[in-house]
């Protein structure tokens, strides 16, 4: 373990006498301590060093940036210029980054430190982190749990106290789910409030860069740091980014969702931990009344037709031609495109290739992929209007907690992991998950909080006031 959790405590080390290069070894040397958990695909430490040793320097005269101090690692999905980049996948192995997401350049600019590259699901598709090319990763609280995913080795690296923070990507859940699964704090910002640039792209209309920590103060920093528009993004929202400031003493309104506490197959100990904190929140004083989660079962099917889609054609990019892996054995064209695409892709993101194609093709498109966009109008119009009545939405962040390396080999079941999570990227919400339970299994489990659009600085106040995470 790297001395210290947090960045209040790594400020507090230095004021002490400590300094970012000794944090950085030392973080270093807890990643190479705990490599059994395969969190990190790969360490920077010659980069590492350098900006730790720019931080002290600017420590020392006086104008360092507010993340002076922290330590910070990237998913493998996220492009650092002249460092390896794969999203987990044979298909980019040793493919170096040209350029640098604008995450990067803004956390560097902050003066973060970035310690590596974690490991993830192939291109970011799964909730297990099991569908890397390079290995399974464990949860840090029990080796043989999966972490979740598909951002496994964010959550990992951070439960694990190696570093501060992380970053991950949150397509339908990706961020949130592992956040719960490790006890961290996992928090998927609004769509279009973080750029996108240099993150390679699942599914675009849903994909957002989001950070890990253990506590919501830290969430906060890293997110106030990258947050803003980007003219590299033309996604990216030209609204200002409102201050966080993580005081709120005004009495909320929070909806819950009904369907959290009464579907069939929710974990009877997150149903209840749900319930204990809805009851302590109207003893409090908060308005807080149950809703009905807008077409339920609607949203994993209506996401996983949106996403394959959208990847099936961001992902026709790494053709054996232009990036990463080409068949060594292809003759011609037409062959180096299909063996090269075949030999590099997984089976999970094949399959999600073929859906995505599928359900994209001339016969099949008005039926599958125009109503899926169809209901996720009406799921984005009910969640909106949701907001109109309360502040705040209340939710587990999952059916259950961690599981074993394994135990879910069917891909339905599998999916529906997501049940929670996917309507905040549906509707382009800012949601977080937060560490409050614990199991009597002694596995960690979060719950989750979904504020309005560009809503970050009342969810993170509430996130810390009403929680105290
Ligand atoms: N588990 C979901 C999936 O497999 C979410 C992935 C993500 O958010 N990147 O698609």
């Amino acid at each position: 373990m790297s001395t210290t959790k947090t960045l209040t405590e790594a400020r507090a080390l230095l004021s002490s006498g400590g300094s970012v290069v000794g944090a950085t070894e030392q973080a270093l040397a807890a990643a190479e301590a705990q490599q059994y958990l395969n969190a990190f695909l790969e360490l920077f430490p010659e980069t590492a060093l350098e900006q730790a040793a720019r931080v002290d320097a600017k420590l020392k005269a006086g104008d360092a940036g507010p993340l002076a101090g922290l330590v910070l690692s990237i998913k493998d999905n996220i492009c650092y210029k002249d460092h390896k980049v794969s999203a987990a996948s044979r298909i980019l192995e040793g493919f170096t980054s040209l350029y640098s997401a604008t995450v990067v350049e803004r956390l560097l600019a902050a003066d973060a430190v970035i310690l590596g590259r974690t490991n993830c699901d192939e291109f970011a598709m799964g909730s297990s982190n099991e569908n890397s090319a390079f290995g399974n990763v464990k949860n840090p609280v029990d080796p043989t749990k999966v972490p979740g995913g598909s951002s496994g080795g964010a959550a990992a690296s951070v439960a694990a106290s190696i570093v501060h923070a992380a970053l991950g990507s949150d397509t339908g859940g990706s961020i949130r789910q592992p956040a719960s699964f490790t006890g961290t704090v996992g928090f998927k910002p609004t769509y279009g409030r973080v750029s996108r640039y240099g993150l390679i792209a699942f599914a675009s209309s849903l994909d957002q860069i989001g950070p890990f920590a253990h506590t919501v103060d830290d969430t906060a920093a890293v997110y106030s740091a990258m947050a803003g528009q980007d003219p590299k993004d033309s996604t990216t929202s030209s609204r200002p980014v409102e201050p966080i400031s993580l005081e709120h003493p005004r009495k909320l309104r929070i909806g819950y969702y009904r369907e959290g506490l009464e579907r069939p197959g929710m974990d009877p100990e997150v149903v209840a931990h749900l319930q204990a904190h809805i009851d302590r929140l109207k003893a409090e004083g908060h308005t807080v009344e149950p809703i009905d989660v807008p077409l339920l079962d609607h949203q994993v099917p209506t996401y996983y037709i949106l996403a394959t889609a959208e990847a099936s054609s961001n992902l026709a990019r790494f053709d054996g031609i232009r990036f990463g892996h080409r068949s060594k054995v292809a003759q011609g064209v037409d062959e180096t495109y299909r063996l090269s695409r075949s030999e590099g892709f997984g089976p999970e993101v094949k399959r999600r290739i073929l859906l995505g194609t599928f359900v994209l093709s001339a016969g099949y498109y008005d039926a599958y992929y125009a109503q899926a966009q169809r209901v996720r109008r009406i799921i984005r119009d009910h969640t909106l209007a949701a907001f109109e009545r309360f502040d705040l939405i209340l939710s587990p962040t999952c059916p259950g907690t961690a599981f074993g390396h394994g135990a879910i080999t069917d891909p339905i079941t599998m999916y529906l992991q997501d049940i929670f999570t996917v309507q905040a990227n549906l509707a382009g919400t800012p949601a977080i998950s937060l560490p409050t339970g614990t199991h009597s299994n002694g596995l960690p489990f979060g719950i989750q909080l979904t504020g309005a659009p560009f809503a970050e600085a009342k969810l993170l106040a509430a996130s810390k006031v009403l929680f105290g995470c």
